[in-house]
Parts: C-alpha cells; structure tokens; sequence
C-alpha cells in the first residue's frame, strides 16, 4: 500500500484528501513524494506564516527537544516565561495574560468558559457565516448547520446574527450576554471582512451592557492580514483574543489573551495536560521574533496588496468577487471552486475553498513576488480553460 492508501485505511476517513502526499516544505513551496513542486497558498490552513521550516523556528525546535520537551504547568519553565512575555508584546492594549492551549478551537473553549465565569451570565452571541471550531462548545458558535445538526444538542444559550449587522447584533446583546464572539474576517465563512463601523458599534454595545468582546483572531493572527492582529485595521480592542494557527511556526499551539476586565479566572476551572509545553513555546518564541524581526506584518500588506491587484488584471468573467486584506484573499466564483483548486494543484499551485464557490488563498506571508506571479498565471490559464476542462 502507498502512503494514500495507508491513510484512507486507517483514518476515520473525516478529511476530503486531495491526492498528493507533501513530504516537504521550505518558505512558500512545498515537495510531494514524487518530487513535484507546489507554491504552497494552503500554508497549512493559515498556519505557515513565517514559512515552512523557517530556520529560526527549527534550530528553536531542536535545541528545545534536546534539552525538555515536556513540562506541565505544575511548574514554571524558562520556555513558557519567555513564550508569554513574547504573547504580552504583541497582543493589542489590555490583553496581558494568558492561558497556554495546543488548538484554535482549544482556544474558543476556554474564551467562552473565561467569559461566563467573569461574568456570571450564560448567552454567547455568534454571527452567522462565523466559524470557530468543531468540539461541541466552539462548535455551538460555529453557524454552519451541517457541522452542528449531526451533534444536537449542543451548548445551550447561543445565538447568531448576521455578520456586519448592526442593527441585529445591537438587539442581540443585552444584560444577559456573557460574550458576543467574532471573527474581524470571517475566513471559513468565505473570507468576508468585517466593517470598522460594525466591530465598533458591537464593542459600544458589549461595554454599554457589561458583555465581553471575543475576537476569534485564529486565522487572522500573526501577521495574515497585513497587521499583527487583525482587530487593528478596526480600532477595535478585544476583551478576549482568541489565537492558534501561525502562532508557533507550524508546531500545534493555541493561546487566549485576556484583559483585565475579564477578572481573577479560579484555580484548575480550566487546565490542559499539553498546555504551555517547552517545546511550543520555543517555537512560538522563535517565530514570533521572526514575525517582528523581518515586519512579516507589513510584508503581508504590501504582498496582499499586489497579489490582489495582479488578481484583478485576470479580468475573468467567471469572477464574482475579489476581496480580503493582507495575505488573506478570496475569490468568490460564479461557478463551483472545487474543480478549480482541483486544476492549479495539477499544475503546481495549492489553494484553500472557503464554502463552494470560494476559493481561499493563506500563503505564507514570505511568499514572495514571483511566486505571487506563478499563482496568478496558473490561475489565468485555468480560468481560460473553461468549466469543462476543469470539472472533477
Ligand atoms: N476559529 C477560527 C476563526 C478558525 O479559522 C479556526 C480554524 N479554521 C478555528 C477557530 C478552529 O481552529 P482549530 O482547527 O485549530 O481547532
């Protein structure tokens, strides 16, 4: 059996496989096992901000698994120290401390246990389009009803209202919101950016009636969309934000930063075994001074901005839409996605969906320009190939 079949085998088979193992990866490309080369615009889902095998982060990595890997916080350890000093540096005003998970839906668990202890209210207001994980308490503000349906019920008390809508979200919160939660672009909603008038009027209205802000900064973390977190675009200050994804260079990590508003969390109310472990934390410490050091933030921008801009020359009539910020880019297509994302891969160039009819791009904010170009032209040639030529 091959590596394909090894998996399908004995996997429980929840994943839609595309069909190519990737054995390697280096900055923006990545290498199957037959030595093709890709231009990597999956980056892991968003995980691969500072580049595949970023140097710093592996040399962090080897040096950390030879000297501990493992250490609970039970005890304090030098790693974490300097993990969570890092996390105080680069957070938004007010986020000042922090609890060490291992996923972005790790993550959205503690932020909504964090929110109703603090404030001993139980309604969680979500908004539709949202998406925030899938164990059963980031899975009950996830809106999407074919990833909740199949487990109801689910955590009690949570609702959605449309993203971007005032109006409803000001009817929504009121003196029995523990929290609205939000994401400033809704990624695998189909990349769809908040308004600055919509985050403020959400924060207006979670301060007038005493309910916590989370800002689900899992995949517009780190750099993605231009800045290092994406609620700064809004002048928009989260009570709570939630991280994961690119904040450890590739190694699995989650984060909740909270403000001090949010209050003294109890002793042992939440704890994670892996949470906080050396090895993370060295590489969240090296990838985040990569992130500082080069101003990756301020690369995703000017890169994001090109690619955008080389995008629209495309002219397709197949498009619908082009929008997003940084390098976190969406083209919304009058036809099913899936069949495209199908062909660039044949021909070298890995992209994300978001939903059927959008294809998602989460590059590597090192990519560099011509890599953008590559993408771009393989894209064009698509796209002039027509629907048939592309079907599954
Ligand atoms: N929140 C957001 C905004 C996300 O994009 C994701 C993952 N796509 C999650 C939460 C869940 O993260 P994970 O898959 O690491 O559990």
């Amino acid at each position: 059996m091959d590596h394909r079949q090894i998996e399908d085998r004995f996997s429980v088979g929840v994943y839609q496989k595309r069909g190519v193992v990737i054995v390697r990866g280096e900055g923006a490309r990545v290498w199957d096992d037959a030595g093709r080369e890709y231009v990597d615009c999956v980056g892991g889902i968003g995980v691969a901000n500072v580049g595949h095998c970023n140097p710093a982060v592996v040399a962090a990595i080897q040096a950390q698994a030879a000297r501990l890997i493992t250490c609970n916080e039970l005890f304090y350890n030098d790693a974490r120290a300097c993990c969570l000093e890092q996390l105080d540096r680069i957070t938004p005003e007010g986020i000042n401390r922090f609890f060490l998970c291992n996923s972005g839906t790790e993550a959205v668990e503690g932020a909504i246990k964090f929110a109703r202890m603090a404030t001993g209210r139980k309604h969680v207001v979500a908004a539709m389009r949202g998406y925030h994980g899938k164990t059963l308490g980031s899975l009950s503000a996830t809106w999407e009803r074919k990833y909740r349906e199949p487990f109801a019920p689910l955590v009690p008390d949570f609702s959605h209202v449309p993203y971007n809508n005032v109006e409803e979200f000001e009817k929504a919160i009121d003196n029995q919101t523990a929290a609205v939660i939000l994401e400033p672009i809704q990624g695998e909603g189909g990349v769809r950016p908040a308004t600055a008038e919509f985050l403020q009027a959400v924060r207006r209205a979670c301060d007038e009636k005493g309910a916590l802000l989370i800002i689900d900064e899992i995949q517009t973390g780190f750099g993605r969309t231009g800045r290092m977190f994406a609620c700064e675009h809004f002048g928009v200050l989260p009570d709570i934000l939630t991280m994961a994804k690119g904040i450890a260079g590739g190694v699995p990590m989650g984060a909740i930063g909270i403000d001090r508003r949010v209050g003294e969390i109890e002793r042992l109310s939440h704890t994670s075994t892996f949470g906080g472990n050396p090895l993370a934390c060295a590489a969240a410490v090296a990838a985040i001074n990569v992130l500082v050091g080069q101003d990756l933030p301020r690369q995703a921008a000017e890169t994001g901005e090109y690619f955008v801009r080389r995008l629209r020359e495309i002219e397709s009539p197949r498009f619908r839409e082009i929008r997003g910020l940084g390098l976190m880019i969406g083209v919304e297509l009058k036809d099913k996605a899936g069949p495209i994302a199908q062909a660039l891969m044949e021909k070298g160039v890995l992209v994300l969906l978001a939903g059927t009819t959008v294809l998602r791009f989460l590059p590597p904010l090192v990519i560099n320009r011509e890599q953008v170009d590559q993408v771009v032209k393989t894209l064009a040639t698509v796209l002039a190939a027509g629907p048939r030529a592309t079907a599954e």
